[in-house]
């Protein structure tokens, strides 16, 4: 392994080989040792700094995978927000307005803030990207929880109202093409028996002898019985403040406490009490106070009609009752 080293030697008249001593050899297998160690060294710092590990790349794969995916999430969250904002909107705007009820609060709207405290990372950008996508879902979260109470908030006023509607008195209580005519005036008038002013709180509909009379809305018969001068009358009484009364009846077909839905037949046109032809006095109250009953006859009649029926109501007409 070490070359052989040769000195000549005078005694002798020779060249004889020549030994290291034992310190050069220790010397020398230290600078061997050293050399390899640094030529060993500078391999594995070159080749750390150049070649990657495998570990290395396949984290690095991975982890190019999982930002894809990410970003796949990260769009699919933007559009379910997308969506959900569609239907917020759709909700204040449209819902809320048809059934008269008060948009959300837009804090409530927005869920409140993210909650991103379980995730306190480092603020780089990629981890800013994370905090913000977990911020994102958690309002999204909230906000559809908002979401979901505020449709069954609209739910159960729907509910309420489609009741109103169908128990709020919203048609002629005679077919009109069976009112001969519009005969009233709601409010004072010259009373046509005793000469002085009086209120008429009602509207006195002319209609042969015996043509149906129908229940404007639904509701429970509160009254149904002879009085001196309403005659055979009934009351109808629909909930939510309003009371519907059909006076001078021939007669009539239900009895107190019977449910009925609106344009049931409940009575028959007569001239029963004060009464001095055939008509039906109608009346419609809410909460007690009397109400203008041709407020209330627009779903049979069509606009022009209403329009007539508007005009007319304050002329003085014949009188047909003295109610
Ligand atoms: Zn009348």
């Amino acid at each position: 392994m070490f070359r052989t080293h040769y000195h000549y030697n005078p005694e002798t008249c020779k060249y004889e080989p020549s030994f290291p001593s034992r310190q050069q050899n220790v010397r020398r297998m230290l600078l061997f040792v050293g050399l390899s160690l640094l030529i060993g060294i500078g391999g594995l710092v070159y080749y750390d700094l150049h070649y990657p590990d495998l570990d290395e790349t396949r984290l690095a794969h991975q982890n190019e995978g999982l930002k894809l995916e990410w970003e796949a999430l990260l769009g699919k969250i933007h559009h379910a927000s997308d969506k959900l904002a569609f239907i917020e909107q759709e909700d204040d705007g449209n819902y809320r307005v048809v059934l008269d009820m008060v948009p959300l609060d837009k804090n409530i709207r927005q869920g409140g803030a993210g909650g991103h405290e379980a995730y306190q990372l480092e603020p780089d950008e990629q981890v800013q990207e994370i905090k913000e996508s977990y911020d994102l879902l958690t309002r999204l979260n909230n906000r559809t929880e908002v979401q979901a109470q505020s449709l069954s908030e609209i739910e159960k006023d729907l509910t309420i109202k489609e009741e109103m509607m169908v128990t709020r008195p919203a048609m002629m209580p005679i077919d009109n093409r069976q009112l001969i005519r519009f005969n009233s005036i709601y409010g004072p008038r010259l009373h046509p028996i005793f000469g002085v002013w009086k209120n008429h709180n009602g509207l006195d509909l002319t209609a042969d002898y015996g043509t149906p009379v129908y229940a404007v809305g639904n509701g429970i018969v509160s009254l149904a019985h002879y009085n001196g001068g309403y005659g055979n009358v009934i009351f109808l009484n629909h909930g939510f403040g309003y009371e519907t009364r059909y006076a001078h009846l021939s007669r009539y077909n239900v009895v107190e406490g019977q449910r009925v839905k609106r344009g049931d037949i409940i009575g028959f046109v007569g001239s029963t009490g004060f009464s001095t032809n055939p008509h039906l006095h109608f009346e419609v109250l809410y909460r007690d106070q009397w109400r203008n009953p041709t407020d209330f006859m627009y779903r049979d009649l069509k606009q022009e009609e209403y329009n007539k029926l508007i005009q007319k109501r304050d002329q003085d007409n014949p009188k047909m009752d003295l109610r």
